[in-house]
């Protein structure tokens, strides 16, 4: 038994590790160790509490997936409820779909009677709204929001706005191996933008034959390199999980152009190995491992740089600090 999860999954962590012990499957130890990380408003980078988008409106995404079945369930652009992992976990139940976004997830999320939330915490509607009062234009604010947003998204690659996602990675006592992500996305984003959070293979992928991946960060960059899949794939043909990832880091120096920036990459196979590594990472990046016996504990990430990160770009940090 193995389970990985990333410093954002801190508070599910302990849940997880322990139904995991007692004989859970993975994919209820999973979805149980990431709805408390949702409702936790502290959390501002996952579910009630994640920055908005720049309409000021929060957008989440999650996704499951059964690495037994190779089904999945995926949420992306849901607004209005508490827990997208939960909602992601019905697709998979009561869907012939994988993946719903926008108003046709929520109409699900209502249909199946999930919990609703206003998930826009008060800091949040504080930091956006300084945000909307110093930096548009007195044209813009008269138009809002019918008004161009694509120069604005520039706001949303601010290196210095806190973003993130929780991962959970996990092989059960039947060996079975799944995966699950949940996040707000990138605050400031373009209403509607996916990231690979919700998109199987780029953001995670769970295989019980070989093992699972999980990635946090620049989306756009493992949606382009399909970085979740790739890693399954390269065990598969027979790397280890740490040469999969480094290989699947290797993958991003063909990325040209667009937004390349940091990723994090996590993996474990069906041994109990694992391997977790930043890419373009500063060093801080820790991770939560439970290796089956005792407590979870805390370790560092592996570095590899692959290019500079996209330089300070604008100055949303400034209204998303001081909360
Ligand atoms: N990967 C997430 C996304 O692109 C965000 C993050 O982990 O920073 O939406």
């Amino acid at each position: 038994m193995i389970l990985v999860t990333n410093n954002e999954g801190t508070l599910g962590v302990p849940t997880a590790a322990r139904m995991l012990a007692a004989g859970a499957a993975a994919l209820d130890a999973i979805e149980a160790g990431i709805r408390p990380i949702e409702a936790d408003p502290s959390v501002r980078t996952v579910g009630r509490g994640g920055w908005p988008n720049i309409l000021g409106e929060v957008e989440l995404d999650a996704c499951l997936m059964d690495g037994s079945t190779l089904r999945t369930g995926a949420v992306g652009a849901l607004k209005g409820y508490l827990h997208p992992v939960s909602v992601a976990r019905e697709i998979m139940r009561r869907l012939p779909h994988e993946l719903l976004v926008g108003d046709g997830a929520a109409r699900f999320a209502a249909e199946i009677g999930a919990e609703t939330a206003d998930n826009l915490i008060a800091d949040s509607k504080r930091a956006w709204q300084a945000w909307y009062d110093a930096e548009l234009t007195p044209a813009q604010k008269a138009a809002w929001p019918a008004v161009d947003l694509a120069p604005l998204c520039r706001h949303a690659i601010d290196p210095e706005i806190g973003r993130d996602t929780t991962v959970f990675l996990a092989q059960d006592a039947t060996g079975a191996v799944c995966s699950g992500t949940s996040t707000s996305g990138w605050g400031w984003k373009y209403p509607g933008r996916l990231g690979d959070s919700p998109i199987i293979g780029a953001g995670s992928y769970a295989d019980t034959r070989y093992g699972a991946a999980a990635c946090t960060g620049a989306g756009e960059m493992t949606i382009r390199c399909g970085t979740a899949r790739a890693i399954v794939l390269y065990m598969k043909k027979g790397a280890s999980v740490a040469d999969a990832v480094f290989e699947a880091a290797d993958d991003m120096r063909a990325l040209r152009g667009g937004l390349i920036s940091r990723v994090t990459i996590h993996a474990i196979d069906t041994r109990g190995n694992h391997k977790v590594v930043a890419v373009n990472g500063d060093g801080s990046n820790v991770y939560w491992l439970w290796d089956g016996a005792g407590e979870p504990r805390r370790c560092p990430a592996d570095v590899v740089r692959i290019a500079e990160e996209v330089g300070r770009v604008s100055s949303v940090a400034r209204y998303t600090a001081a909360g």
